[in-house]
């Protein structure tokens, strides 16, 4: 051999060794080298590892020696190496066996090798253990499954309660209605026949069914509500007008309490499209809350203002106020905050979360910013003319 001949084939030699090295040094990837028929010619650390087997164990062996017995009586493997003649690469995910009988998760990789004239020399298979990947992804999909046949339930049974309530409001109001006629009839034409005592107690009575029927509609309108059955009817709403009426509804109110009411606005005539009725009775649950949450003697202030496309209403109180943590539920359901008013002022928790409800359906927005002691604002904002 000629000294430039011998540092060749040293050279060879070396490069070769480099590529086994690197060959091996691969540690989380299986790879395997197939003869064109199959059979095992050599392995990496790697697949030595994933597999369990030793590598005197392997080499000559067929590569079907992975394959679950399931897969081995369909032909897969057969039928693997085939596809990967046809189309050079194929890539599979499947469970494959170790050696001591356990399945493990594999992603594969199976390409074909040709030399240099396009004759098939050999197969080579890359193989990644994904069990763990695959357990989390089953776990998921069970618990996503169960979630979603509980979401399912819990959907039926909620609507069976919004069934549920509106039936029993529908059939508890008729007799309620029923009893504020005769009551009310009662106060009203025997007035000078009754004793004081009478007459207390039949307003007291009067004052309880108000209450009843105030609760049974706020039932009604809330499962309403829920069940998607709301519909706006919407037309221009001169919303000064609309706000100067509500506040002369409650005048009494406020007159009883002693409490002082300003409107202000600073913008002339703000027109917005929106349901009237139901803009009405946001209005009205609002003010009437300010006055509620607000002692004797107490202050008021609506505040009417309008940006280009939207008008804002605040609503503002010099009442008991909310705490911070009390403010994050205030718009949930049958919310109620105990404080020294709530009791003798009745309420049912649910007048909040129907106007939230219906200022969404007006795309708009309702905020509340309080401070306990001093007093709440609660600002709505409804674009003009959605
Ligand atoms: P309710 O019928 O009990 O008044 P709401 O949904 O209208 O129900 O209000 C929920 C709770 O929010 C009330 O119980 C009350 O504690 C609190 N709240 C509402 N408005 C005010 C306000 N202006 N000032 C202080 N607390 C308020």
């Amino acid at each position: 051999m000629t000294a430039s001949l011998q540092e060749t084939h040293e050279k060879v030699i070396q490069e070769r060794e480099k590529y086994r090295q690197l060959f091996d040094c691969v540690q989380d990837y299986g790879i395997i080298l197939l003869d064109a028929s199959g059979y095992i010619e050599t392995w990496n650390t790697g697949a030595r590892k994933i597999t369990g087997y030793a590598t005197d164990e392997v080499i000559g062996k067929h590569f079907s020696l992975f394959y679950m017995p399931t897969a081995i009586d369909a032909g897969k493997p057969d039928k693997d190496l085939l596809r990967a003649t046809q189309q050079d690469r194929i890539e599979t995910e499947d469970w494959q066996v170790n050696k001591d009988g356990s399945r493990f998760w594999a992603t594969m990789t199976l390409t074909s090798l040709m030399d240099k004239s396009g004759s098939l020399i050999g197969f080579a298979k890359i193989i990644k253990d994904m069990t763990e990947r695959k357990m989390n992804e089953d776990a998921l999909r069970t618990a996503n499954k169960r979630l979603t046949q509980q979401y399912v339930e819990l959907e039926s049974l909620n609507t069976v309660k919004d069934e549920f309530i509106s039936l029993a409001s529908h059939q508890l109001r008729t007799p309620a209605t029923g009893i504020k006629q005769f009551l009310g009839m009662l106060l009203e034409g025997y007035t000078d026949q009754l004793t004081g005592t009478q007459r207390r107690y039949i307003q007291k009575a009067y004052d309880s069914n108000e209450r009843q029927i105030d609760l049974v509609n706020s039932l009604l309108r809330t499962a309403q509500v829920d069940a998607g059955k709301v519909i706006l009817t919407k037309s221009p709403v001169d919303m000064g007008r609309l706000v100067d009426s509500v506040v002369g509804e409650l005048q009494d109110v406020f007159t009883r309490r002693t409490q002082t009411v300003i409107v202000q606005s600073n913008s002339h005539i703000v027109s917005v499209q929106a349901d009237e009725a139901r803009l009405r009775m946001v209005l009205e649950n609002l003010i009437d809350n300010a006055s509620k949450y607000t002692d004797s003697g107490g202050h008021i202030t609506i505040t009417l203002s309008a940006t280009k496309k939207y008008v804002k209403i605040c609503v503002s109180d010099t009442g008991i106020g909310i705490s911070p943590a009390d403010s994050k539920h205030i718009f949930d359901k049958f919310n109620q905050i105990p404080n020294d008013l709530s009791g003798n002022r009745g309420g049912s928790g649910l007048g909040l979360y129907w106007v939230k409800k219906i200022i969404d359906l007006h795309q708009g927005t309702i905020h509340v910013s309080s401070q306990p002691g001093k007093g709440s604002v609660f600002t709505v904002s409804i674009p003009k003319n959605v």
